[in-house]
Order: structure tokens, then C-alpha cells, then sequence
């Protein structure tokens, strides 16, 4: 289902008033993590001043550690909501467990998280629902396997699929990942699916997100996700790799020029 040979035209997707894809440019914004109502709405406006089309934050956080920040769960939807209803951002966050599916009811795109990718049973769940899926590449995983877990939600029914490069482990060790950038133009060629990347995890190193950004816009993305944080030194997660509101606005500056250019 998820193969362009079957579906020639691109996939378009109608979003909480957003386009996605065929052609079409949005960049999703925001902290790692929901903190604090007032964090999170704080950020929300900023990002949206500088032309965000979406909000994300994770209210549910796959950590390494079970003793780091483990999100704000039913509350941290709730402050997303709430993140919304005052900017009309649509929202993007992550599930991690099926025993949560009804919290997501009024989230606008559930995110599959990269440590998820291959959970067949969430995956097929998904595939039940009514609602986009921003599905992450895992972090060891080929541009096989992640189609098949595309088709995995499709199978099921849901075709409103979205594929986010996020980089993938390699022996080099000065990024956090290794941004797999052939991906995006493989993953349109296989599939009519929009695909996305996301420079703040594939890099976890600020400076780094605007360059391939641009490298990810000429390579054909349908968008980007990018970490942007109000404090990112004080952030509970991913402070190191978060863009200040300043930065992330000087990154869309430039963003959107290439993206009407290309
Ligand atoms: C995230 O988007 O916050 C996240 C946890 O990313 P990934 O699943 O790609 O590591
Ligand atoms: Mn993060």
C-alpha cells in the first residue's frame, strides 16, 4: 500500500489546516519535552511567529535512563492542548504505549518514536486509528525495514503515513546520529509517502541544524522537525541539542527561502 508503484501520485495530506506533502513545505517546532504549561506555550508562540506550521513536545519520553525525565504524561497532552488552543498550532507527540491511545484522542499527528519503529503491535493498532502518524526511522534500522513499518499502519487501514529521517547509528561518534540524507529521495522513490527529517536528533549539535536543513530541502523533503527550547541550557531533555527562539527564527529565514526556491 505504502509503494509508489501501486500509488504513483504523492500522498497529500489535509492537517489541522496544514498540506502535507506533494510539494507542499511545513516545519514542525518545539521543545524535546513538555515542561511547564507556560513553557510550552511560551515556545509555541515563538515558533509560530517564525512561520512553524506544527507544535511538538513529548509528554511521554523514551529515555535511556528510567531515572531521567520521564515526561508529564496526561498533563503534558493537557499543556499541548492548551498550546493549541492558544496559537492553533496543530500538535505532534509521541506515543509510547497502546495503553495510552485514548489520551491522543485530540492530538492532530501521533508520533512514533525512532526506539518504536519496529513494535508490530503498535504499529498495527495505529493502523486502526483515524489519525496521521509521524512514523521515525529507528536507529539501527534500513530504509527496508522502515517501509515495511509504514505498511504495517497502512495494512491496517490508516494510509495517512508520515516517514521522519531522524539519522541512524554509524561509528562516528562527533554527531549524536549519522543523517542518512539518500533516504529521502530513496524513500520517495519507493513510496508516495511525505517524508520529513529532523536535524536537531540526527546531529545533536545546534549549529549543525541549519546546514542540513538545507542539504534535507535539496534532497526533496516534504519538511522538517526541529527541537526548539525557551532555556535550552535548563531544558529537561535535549537542552544540548535545542535551538534558542532566536536561532530556530534565523534557521527559518533561510529554510523558507531554499523551500520556495526548490
Ligand atoms: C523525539 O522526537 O523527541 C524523539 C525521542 O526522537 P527519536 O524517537 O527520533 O529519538
Ligand atoms: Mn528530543
Amino acid at each position: 500500500i505504502a509503494n509508489r508503484k501501486f500509488h504513483p501520485d504523492d500522498t497529500v495530506l489535509e492537517i489541522g489546516g496544514n498540506t502535507v506533502g506533494g510539494g507542499h513545505f511545513n516545519v514542525i517546532a518545539g521543545p524535546c519535552s513538555v515542561e511547564s504549561e507556560e513553557q510550552v506555550i511560551a515556545v509555541a508562540k515563538e515558533v509560530k511567529k517564525s512561520g512553524a506550521k506544527f507544535l511538538r513536545g513529548g509528554a511521554f519520553k523514551p529515555r535511556t535512563s528510567p531515572y531521567a525525565f520521564q515526561g508529564l504524561h496526561d498533563e503534558g497532552l493537557k499543556y499541548l492542548l492548551e498550546a493549541k488552543k492558544e496559537t492553533g498550532l496543530p500538535i505532534v507527540t509521541e506515543i509510547m504505549s497502546l495503553a495510552h491511545l485514548d489520551l491522543f484522542n485530540d492530538v492532530d499527528v501521533i508520533q512514533v518514536g525512532a526506539r518504536n519503529m519496529q513494535n508490530f503491535e503498535l504499529l498495527k493498532e495505529l493502523g486502526h486509528c483515524d489519525k496521521p502518524i509521524l512514523l521515525k526511522r529507528g536507529l539501527a534500522n534500513t530504509l527496508e525495514e522502515f517501509l515495511m513499518s509504514a505498511e504495517y499502519i497502512m495494512a491496517g487501514g490508516n494510509t495517512q503515513v508520515i516517514f521522519c529521517e531522524r539519522g541512524i547509528r554509524t561509528f562516528e561518534t562527533m554527531t549524536r546520529n549519522t543523517l542518512d540524507l539518500s533516504a529521502i529521495p530513496l524513500l520517495k522513490h519507493y513510496s508516495h509517502l511525505p517524508v520529513i527529517v529532523d536535524p536537531s536528533h540526527a546531529t545533536g549539535i545546534p549549529w549543525l541544524v541549519e546546514p542540513l536543513s538545507l542539504a534535507a530541502i535539496a534532497c526533496g523533503a516534504d519538511g522538517l522537525m526541529i527541537e526548539v527550547h525557551n532555556n535550552p541550557k535548563l531544558a529537561l531533555c535535549d537542552g544540548a541539542q535545542s535551538l534558542t527562539p532566536a536561532q530556530f527564527d534565523a534557521v527559518m529565514k533561510k529554510v523558507t527561502a531554499q523551500a520556495e526556491f526548490s
